[in-house]
């Protein structure tokens, strides 16, 4: 094991509670005066609040005793400002008490300012909680209202939530713009890109792909330029133009990142990452240290999933 990785977590729910003036989802905004609130979490990302710590607890207690033990995720995320005002990456991470129903996702605010960060926000929040029980496309649509009910700002984003088990397992992933997602296969190091970019550059590349079949330097550089272009966000979105994908199969690690690191970061580091950090919230804090050490511009989101193996039995009373 990596020095640097704390030893395998074998608890699938390992509740903490602790009182806070902020909403557990939702950091920015102040709860209402009133009793002392307190926060409910859980490793496997749920989230509660409660009108006392003692309510809480009973919540966190709850969620213990309820939660599924067969089919239990590690999340963990790491967000940085780069060298811009507003941070405007969000992500989104929704678990239901009983934990069958799960969404997780990653947003990119367009542009630099409080507005952006807003509809990254509001989309990555209202999307996971409608994807959890109504599936990837059906959140990002949602979201799709949201954000246009800002009249203005806009976001990209991307969204993933467990494909059902009695279809095969694996994940149905949903995107806009030029977020994307990862599966990272422990066994045999492979990273694999499952989202395609709504951007320009990717439209010219595929595009051209043929014309420029002896020339791909030359194509490349063209296309690089447009890279940052994108054609499709969460504001514009509609069943047709969204990009959609399911992974069937196995579950293994998945990461979900914002172009600030993808664009800054080579694939080949990105798996390097991934295959040394086993830990998932280092391994998202060490992806977007990556993407400064590589001279990335941009702010830098990446949000790690780690399906845990199913565990049999009750291991609290
Ligand atoms: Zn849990």
């Amino acid at each position: 094991m990596h020095p640097q990785n704390p030893a395998a977590p074998t608890i699938p729910h390992h509740t903490t509670t602790f009182t806070s003036q902020h909403h557990p989802t939702w950091p920015y905004a102040g709860l209402p005066a009133g009793p002392q609130w307190a926060h409910a979490t859980c490793r496997c990302g749920w989230t509660d609040y409660a009108e006392s710590r003692h309510n809480a607890r009973v919540l966190a207690r709850h969620h213990r005793r309820l939660a599924d033990r067969t089919r239990v995720f590690h999340p963990g995320w790491a967000s940085r400002t780069g060298p811009r005002e507003h941070n405007a990456d969000a992500i989104g991470m929704y678990v239901s008490i009983t934990g069958h129903e799960q969404a997780w996702a990653v947003a990119d605010g367009i542009g630099d300012d409080t507005l952006a960060a807003r509809a990254a926000r509001y989309a990555a929040i209202t999307g996971t909680s409608v994807a959890a029980r109504h599936g990837s496309a059906a959140g990002l649509l949602a979201a799709t209202d949201i954000v246009r009910g800002l009249d203005g700002p806009d976001t990209v984003m991307v969204l993933a939530t467990p494909w059902p088990d009695t279809d095969g397992g694996g994940w149905d992933i949903v995107w806009t713009g030029d977020c994307r997602a990862y599966d990272y296969d422990p066994a045999t190091g492979l990273l694999r890109l499952l989202t395609a970019d709504h951007t320009r550059g990717e439209q010219i590349r595929t595009t051209f792909a043929e014309r420029y079949r002896t020339e791909p330097a030359e194509l490349e550089e063209l296309a690089a330029a447009h890279d940052h272009v994108v054609y499709s966000s969460v504001g514009t979105a509609t069943a047709s133009t969204l990009g959609q994908t399911t992974m069937i199969g196995p579950r293994r690690r998945l990461l979900l990142t914002s172009d600030g690191i993808h664009q800054a970061v080579p694939h080949r580091s990105i798996a390097t990452i991934a295959r040394i950090f086993t830990d998932p919230e280092v391994c998202a804090r060490k992806l977007t240290l990556a993407a400064r050490y590589f001279g990335g511009r941009d702010n830098t989101t990446a949000l790690v999933i780690d399906p845990q193996p199913a565990v049999a039995g009750r291991q609290f009373p």
